[in-house]
């Protein structure tokens, strides 16, 4: 479906400049995801820190011709001959406008699904449900936002016969916008939950503002079981059939009457409309079986029919929610995706791919399975599967299953191959060759790719750090939003990145536009470059025998005295290099490194300006104790002399000196002292620094238990028989020691783990490489997941007991231990 630029300024009421004919298939909001330039148009939407305006030189160069924007560039005609410029007060809410009068278009079911959990699984069950007959188009991964819903509204054509889209919102009044754009005839509220409670006044409030979906819903559907949800559901008197659903209320719609749980399955009886049924679902925990509900309420008000309804319950497929980058075998690298594969998620995957920088030489290559999606010719749907992976700079693809082996001839990329099974792969040629690639795997379940996966990455010691890049780039908006929108940001990865892996946590952090890196000696700087990091890096501690690499690898050195200075700029002047930046420390009360900001002003200032081999990018100082208002008199007073030093320094130059001094908890507790720059990083990481709590939990730090045993009440446990067992124990042995960062002192009860939810002491000493926990009266067994610290269990409990910060814990992780990084 396409629309011409005409018509486009008519539908959002623009004023046009431009008039080159041309028709519109794709939206673009993010000019890093540009795809197909001649069939894009750009919405240049500004935000506090961003405004799209900016890309659009860069776009036009690259082929796009047509924009949506607030102000038309100065002399347009001239500099884009070529292109049209829509102009409307608001870009966002042209956007959302345009999607609409998109959905306009259509008179066909559409399923809005609002609530604090589980709108992603309700989403993708009834997918699965309903669309093995019908063409659903649907919300790709969570794209939920004022933004990502007019891009999903924006994919429904000419083929859906079913919208199913999310709805997600974090403050009042941002319901009435998705609710135009997705104009739900059967509304959803999963259910009610404490997330983003701070922004408003009451569950009360909150829920009233969800409900707003529900304003002319020809069907709604709730949970009647929430005292809350229904009363509001009933205040609000909404024209639309309710099908609440309960487990309590037999007169409910859908009543649940009956869950029975069996090993690894459920059956759930109910009576919808007076009618009984029931289905088994191959999953027993408590939000699966509540996501089911919902599924089979609106599946059935959609009209599926109560056999295939119950038939395909017992097939649905666990939701993958995450793409998983993990070090494979024989230099590759993968990213795992086992999201639903269709062509929406395959595009998001392929740029996630392409937009992560890569070393020299990688290949990119795609291991992709059949693509389910009923309405389309298979002809059509690979060539589009084709085109997107050429663009995307895929260069060897690799097809599984008899539908991609008969369409062979549509994929374009050069190097291809076809296996009907992934049997087949496996003892190929093609399999035992891989080496020295980026993959991506993505395939459905069915066909048997979690196999694929398992013999790619490299075997692992079974103790892994769980990295969340979603929740990594959370904390790094919650500390943008205290800054100005012209402050800029340096991300501390130094150490590691606090024990995160630099590398991963730099390419995110490079695509989310952050002005600088920050490590601590030369040769992480050499690792993040080697790995295709282009972002400007700052060495904290710059060696003295590194400085010629600093230069080849264009590392900007801090430096903090005379004789780091003199051998910097003999160094620089013996390469011939002129203007070389550095930045400057000045020692304001830390009294670890740095100038003193009043006594060694003249002589530096004077010897700067007596050469030209190098020349001051920023200045900075450090305080001492910013997270702590006990600290407040002898920061302002780090400050005052920051100032003071600073001015004159800059004072001497011509040229803008970037002065920067809040860290972390600076930027929370002093925001007005943020000047030019700020330097981030424990709270990139998660934890706050002042309160010691858990922004948005980014490392997990998981093993799983090898063995079980019964010991009696007497024995002792580990080295030393200091682990006393005082009554009957089950002791389960776990692959984590203190070679892996698991610190000794934790043993012996002081701490403990969490094993299936539950607390689980450490028992006795804990070895190099082992340790033992009581699990006694837990439910667990051989190979059950342990967690050491992360999302139910802060890090912080770790350095409280050990009496030390957080960073010690985050940063004591070894390399050893491997690294697996995802995203939503
Ligand atoms: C490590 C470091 C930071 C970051 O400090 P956090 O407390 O982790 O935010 C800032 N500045 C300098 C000079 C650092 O060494």
């Amino acid at each position: 479906m396409t629309y011409s630029i005409e018509k486009i300024t008519t539908l959002i009421g623009a004023h046009r400049y431009g008039e080159n004919e041309s028709d519109v298939a794709f939206i673009l909001t993010d000019s890093r995801s540009l795809c197909f330039p001649e069939e894009t148009l750009f919405f240049a939407l500004q935000s506090d820190r961003n405004d799209g305006h900016k890309y659009i030189p860069e776009l036009y160069r690259r082929g796009v011709r047509n924009f949506v924007v607030a102000h038309v560039p100065a002399d347009w005609a001239e500099r884009y001959p070529e292109a049209d410029f829509l102009e409307v007060a608001d870009t966002l809410t042209a956007l959302q406008r345009l999607a609409e009068r998109h959905r306009d278009e259509f008179d066909i079911p559409v399923v809005g699904i609002t609530g604090s959990n589980g709108k992603t699984m309700v989403k993708e069950w009834l997918y699965q449900l309903l669309s093995p007959e019908r063409f659903v188009t649907r919300s790709p991964r969570s794209y939920n936002s004022q933004i990502g819903v007019p891009l999903s509204v924006w994919l429904m054509d000419a083929h859906t016969q079913v919208g199913i889209f999310e709805a997600g919102i974090s403050k009042p009044g941002e319901m009435e916008a998705l609710r135009k754009m997705i104009r739900p005839t059967i509304a959803v509220l999963t259910n009610l939950g404490a997330a983003h409670q701070e922004n408003f006044g009451s569950m009360e409030d909150k829920c009233r503002e969800k409900l707003v979906l529900f304003r002319d819903a020809r069907t709604v559907v709730y949970n009647a079981d929430d005292a809350l949800v229904s009363r509001v559901v009933r205040e609000a008197n909404l024209p639309g059939e309710p099908i609440a659903w309960s487990r309590q209320d037999a007169n409910a719609a859908f009543y649940v009457s009956n869950v029975e749980k069996r090993a690894a399955m459920s059956v759930v009886s109910y009576i919808y409309k007076g009618v009984a049924g029931s289905y088994s679902l191959p999953f027993i925990d408590e939000a699966s079986l509540t996501n089911s509900i919902i599924c089979a309420a609106v599946a059935l008000q959609l009209g599926l029919d109560r056999e295939t309804l119950h038939r395909r319950m017992g097939e649905l497929e666990p939701v993958a929610m995450r793409l998983e980058v993990k070090e494979g075998q024989h230099g590759c690298t993968l990213i795992n995706d086992s999201y639903n594969s269709d062509i929406n998620s395959l595009d998001i995957a392929l740029d996630f791919m392409n937009r992560r920088p890569d070393h020299q030489g990688r290949r990119r290559t795609l291991i992709l399975s059949d693509i389910y999606q009923s309405g389309e010719a298979p002809e059509a749907l690979y060539k589009e599967v084709s085109d997107l992976a050429l663009k995307r700079g895929v260069e060897k693809f690799i097809g599984i299953g008899p539908q991609l082996c008969a369409q062979a001839k549509e994929i374009q990329v050069s190097e291809k191959f076809f296996f009907h099974t992934v049997e087949q792969f496996i003892h190929s040629e093609v399999f035992r060759s891989l080496h020295d690639e980026v993959i991506l795997l993505k395939g459905a379940r069915k066909f048997g790719f979690d196999q694929l996966t398992e013999l790619l990455v490299n075997k692992v010691h079974e103790t892994i750090l769980e990295v969340n890049l979603n929740n990594m780039v959370k904390n790094l908006n919650h500390y943008r939003s205290f800054l100005k929108p012209t402050t800029k940001l340096v991300c501390m990865i130094k150490a590691d990145a606090y024990g995160a892996g630099s590398v991963e946590i730099a390419k995110t952090l490079q695509d989310h536009r952050v002005d600088y890196l920050a490590v601590a000696v030369a040769d992480e700087g050499v690792t993040l470059r080697r790995n295709g990091i282009t972002a400007n890096i700052m060495i904290m501690n710059p060696e003295m025998t590194a400085f010629k690499t600093m230069f080849d690898y264009d590392l900007e050195p801090e430096v903090y005295s005379f004789r780091l200075l003199e051998a910097l700029i003999k160094a620089a002047e013996k390469e011939g290099i002129t203007d070389y930046p550095v930045h400057v420390k000045l020692d304001t009360g830390m009294h670890r490194l740095g100038f003193d900001p009043v006594a060694d002003m003249e002589q530096l200032i004077d010897r700067l300006k007596h050469q030209n081999a190098i020349i001051p990018r920023s200045v900075f100082s450090h305080f001492v104790g910013s997270d702590s208002d006990g600290f407040d008199d002898f920061s302002a007073r780090q400050f005052a002399l920051f100032e003071a030093g600073s001015s004159r320094l800059q004072a001497a130059f011509d040229h803008k000196i970037l002065r920067h001094m809040d860290n972390s908890a600076g930027i929370e507790h002093f925001p007005e002292r943020q000047m030019d720059m700020c330097r981030l990083g424990l709270g990139l990481y998660g934890v706050d620094p002042c309160t010691n709590a858990i922004l948005h939990n980014v490392s997990t730090l998981k093993t799983t238990i090898l063995q079980l045993r019964r010991v009696p009440a007497g024995d002792t446990v580990g080295y030393s028989r200091k682990g006393r067992i005082e009554h009957d124990s089950v002791i389960a042995a776990i692959p984590i020691g203190y070679a892996d960062g698991l610190n000794r002192r934790l043993g012996n009860r002081r701490c403990y783990c969490l094993v299936n939810g539950q607390k689980a002491p450490y028992v006795g000493n804990i070895c190099m490489d082992v340790a033992m926990i009581d699990v006694t009266g837990i439910d667990c067994r051989e190979g059950d997941s342990v967690e050491i610290f992360g999302d139910h269990l802060p890090v912080t409990v770790l350095s409280d007991v050990l009496e030390t910060i957080p960073y010690e814990v985050l940063t004591g992780v070894s390399t050893r231990v491997k690294r697996v990084y995802f995203q939503d």
